[in-house]
């Protein structure tokens, strides 16, 4: 089989490995961390920054393929390996999702709807912002945003004068504050032979802005599930994409779908898949990245995905355990658990998402009682 190469070692990498073993390709990983969720899965680990033009060169060498799990590789990196290795998601990808105001404006450009926003470069820039999108509004930074991480939320101008924080040289964007009644998610893939498919959305519900769970069938009207997906095909085609792009919309009551934002890689909400459609995520990103005809995303049972962050380890953890007929636990190894920290995941099949529900509510007080005795 053949070697492929990873830049980033995080549970993305993890998964991807574990499910391309098992169709005969070997791993090769890069991260920072040695003992990285991924590099224990890996057949080989190299430990280097994200900005080792040699440790790239290496992996380079080692690879027959380079796909990458983290966005914030340095140019100089991913332009290297555009040029000198097997990387068929080049840099283009990863140069538009990394920075809000590129993304928004390809996004844009491709005649996807996005949330009115206004680019921030200076504090002039935040003033006349504010004016022309009203409050509530959202200051983003540009760049290396996560689990809400450079978020600011403006109620008021006072709230603006007391905030006025902007980093010198550091670019943002201002959002208006969108109401919405939902927000979906739908991961599509698409080949280096341009096939495309896409992923059952799914109701994402987050708890301080990271994402806590993920419901799937999305429990919407059949044309919005169209919508989005249509969406999400319509984003692959336009920005190129080889590999996979998650599409994280919000959708509002009267039906307006608007994109919040994109990641050129398997997601968080598209986890479901990995026990609940006849095709992972982490099987279809190699698919497509490898030639292979896409598999089919189709999914198998309703799902409910819940992410175990560092805080409900252990007692949570346990209880959850205990719930096995019907529950996938899924551990990403991390020695080190802290609140916020994303330590793993179980994925509820049931027959009904309401019944998966319920399992998830009933662990939950099982946990509690747990926790307190
Ligand atoms: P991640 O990459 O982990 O999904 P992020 O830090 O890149 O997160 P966003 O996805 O933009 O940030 O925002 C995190 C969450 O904050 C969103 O899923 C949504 O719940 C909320 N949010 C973001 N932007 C807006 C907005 N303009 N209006 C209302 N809610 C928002
Ligand atoms: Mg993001
Ligand atoms: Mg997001």
């Amino acid at each position: 089989g053949a070697t492929i190469g990873i830049l980033g070692g995080g549970q993305l990498g993890r998964m991807i490995a574990l499910e391309g073993k098992k169709m005969g390709y070997r791993f090769v990983t890069l991260d920072p961390a040695p003992d990285c969720p991924g590099s224990q899965t890996a057949d080989r680990h190299i430990t280097a920054a994200f900005d080792d033009l040699e440790a790239a060169r290496l992996l380079a060498e080692e690879a027959d393929l380079i796909t990458y799990e983290f966005e914030n590789v340095d140019d100089s990196v991913v332009c290297a390996l555009e040029n000198s290795a097997n990387f068929p998601q080049g840099s283009h990808l990863l140069r538009h999702t990394r920075h809000r105001i590129r993304e928004k404006k390809a996004l844009e450009a491709a005649g996807v709807p996005v949330a009115p926003y206004r680019a921030v470069y200076s504090r002039a820039d935040l003033h006349e912002a504010v004016q022309a999108l009203g409050f509530p509004c959202l200051l983003k930074t540009a760049t290396g945003g996560y689990d809400g991480k450079g978020q600011q939320v403006f109620r008021s101008q006072a709230e603006v004068e007391a905030n006025l924080e902007l980093e010198t040289g550091r670019e943002y964007v201002l959002e208006q504050w969108v109401p919405f009644d939902k927000e979906i998610s739908v991961v599509a893939a698409r080949s280096v032979y341009g096939e495309v498919a896409t992923y059952p959305p799914a109701w994402n519900i987050h708890r301080h802005q990271i994402l806590h769970q993920s419901i799937v069938p999305a429990p919407v009207e059949e044309t919005v599930l169209e919508r989005a997906e249509a969406l999400a095909r319509q984003v692959a085609e336009q920005l190129d994409v080889a590999g996979l792009i998650a599409v994280e919309m919000f959708l509002l009551q009267d039906g307006t779908m608007w994109v919040n934002e994109l990641a050129p890689r398997p997601h968080n909400s598209g986890h479901y898949s990995y026990d609940a459609c006849v095709t992972s995520q982490f099987e279809q990103h190699l698919r497509a990245l490898c030639g292979l005809p896409l598999g089919s995303p189709r999914l198998l049972t309703p799902a409910v995905m819940v992410n175990i962050l560092g805080e409900d380890t252990g007692w949570l953890f346990d209880a959850m355990r205990a719930f096995s007929s019907n529950v996938k636990v899924h551990w990403y190894g991390k020695e080190e658990s802290r609140p916020g920290r994303k330590m793993g995941h179980v994925t509820v099949l049931a027959p009904d998402v309401n019944q998966a529900l319920d399992t998830v509510k009933q662990w939950k007080k099982t946990a509690e009682i747990g926790q307190r005795g």
